[in-house]
């Protein structure tokens, strides 16, 4: 019982908390989708008036209804300008969920203005609140969903209680198209926003703990090479803001299959993660470090060449002074590393070229003897 609570808690916190970088690029991609849908459902809305005219209906419903549509085409294109726009908007997405919903509320009023039955009873114009709450699962945020959720309930039940204060004539809740409307099946749709909300939160937060887990090492719990690739531009675009540098870090550990051959590989994973350990304590608050391969990490540092290596070059110390015990009464070891380092710009726009760069120190670090690191012209 209390682990289900703890499960539950452990949910709604990570639902609620602002997702990571990557999380959130992916959310932008996924705003973008949105809008795209949103246009081609806009355009498609032009055929209601369209079978408005040819199954009889009056000029002035026809005038309206294309009127209704012109508006909500134009509206969908401004979001979709908005979406692909390469600046991030933070706002968008909290925006357009709030104009779905509201806009879905706001067609429910004008029906009730000719038929309150048909606002409370309409299958298709309500199914909206349900598709704009399930929209919010391609944002890839958990507080969208439950903002989308909250704001449909608000209003359909604000929007349901004006309808049955305001009707006067008990007839008006009945029609042999819409049915009857009564409190009970209101409820049920509240019930029912409410249902595809938590349905939908929880294919949110499976999602994130799936991008979260393609993204982490098993064995270090260190960010991986996908990671490395997806975060890469927005670390740059920060590191180059503030600091206007970057330098890359390619780390190798040295001789690392003899530590197998000598005390066996699962030792050599308990080494491997001593030698993380170590690295991890000594990181600051924008220095990251990531596992790219089986004994190889990345190190990024927002600092220029010489500053870099002097940083580098203190873990590297740090790390042969530490040395990893295999077994309790064992005979120490001592682990080295060497690293290559490759400074943004200068050696490099992007990511494969700082690496390739990177990778060409090391490999001459390796062949100097090891256990040292190399940068630039040193
Ligand atoms: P050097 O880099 O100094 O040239 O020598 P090395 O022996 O470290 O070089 P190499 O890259 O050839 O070998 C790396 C070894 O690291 C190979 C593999 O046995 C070991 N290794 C890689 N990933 C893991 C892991 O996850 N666990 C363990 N135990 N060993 C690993
Ligand atoms: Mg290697
Ligand atoms: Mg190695």
């Amino acid at each position: 019982m209390s682990q289900t609570i703890s499960g539950l808690r452990d949910f709604w916190r990570r639902l609620l908390a602002r997702p990571d970088a990557v999380m959130l690029e992916i959310g932008a991609g996924g705003e973008l989708l949105v809008a795209r849908l949103r246009a081609l459902l806009a355009w498609l809305l032009l055929l209601l008036p369209s079978i408005n005219a040819l199954a009889g209906g009056t000029p002035k419903e026809t005038v309206i209804g294309l009127f209704g549509v012109a508006l909500a085409i134009s509206m969908a294109h401004v979001w979709l300008a908005l979406a692909r726009q390469r600046g991030r908007h933070r706002w968008l997405p909290w925006t357009t969920t709030a104009y779905d919903v509201t806009s879905t509320t706001l067609v429910l009023a004008l029906l009730a203005w000719s038929s309150p039955v048909a606002s409370l009873n309409s299958m298709v114009v309500w199914a909206f609140y349900l598709i704009s709450i399930c929209m919010t699962a391609l944002r890839n945020d958990g507080r969208l969903t439950v903002f989308a959720g909250a704001l449909a309930l608000v209003q359909y039940a604000l929007l349901a209680l004006c309808i049955f204060a305001t009707v006067d004539d008990p007839g008006q809740l009945f029609s042999v198209e819409y049915g009857t409307a009564t409190p009970a099946n209101q409820i049920q749709r509240l019930v029912l926003i409410g249902l595809m909300t938590g349905l939908t939160a929880t294919v949110v937060y499976r999602m994130q703990r799936l991008v979260e887990m393609s993204g982490t090492d098993g064995l270090t719990g260190l960010p991986n090479r996908t990671w490395l690739v997806h975060r890469f531009p927005s670390l740059l675009a920060a590191a180059t803001g503030s600091a206007n540098a970057l330098a890359l870090c390619l780390i190798d550990l040295d001789y690392f299959k003899r530590i197998n051959d000598e005390v066996g590989h699962l030792a050599g994973d308990r080494a491997l993660r001593h030698v993380v350990d170590v690295l991890r304590g000594q990181l600051g608050p924008k220095e990251w470090l990531a596992r790219i391969g089986g004994e190889e990490f990345t190190l990024l540092l927002p600092l220029p060449a010489g500053l870099a290596w002097e940083r580098l070059e203190a873990m590297r110390r740090n790390v042969a002074a530490q040395p990893f015990l295999p077994e309790h009464d064992a005979e120490p070891i001592r682990l080295t590393f060497s690293a290559g380092i490759a400074c943004w710009p200068r050696d490099g726009a992007d990511l494969s070229a700082l690496l390739r760069c990177a990778d060409l120190r090391l490999r001459r670090a390796k062949l100097e003897g090891r256990n040292r690191v190399l940068a630039g012209t040193s």
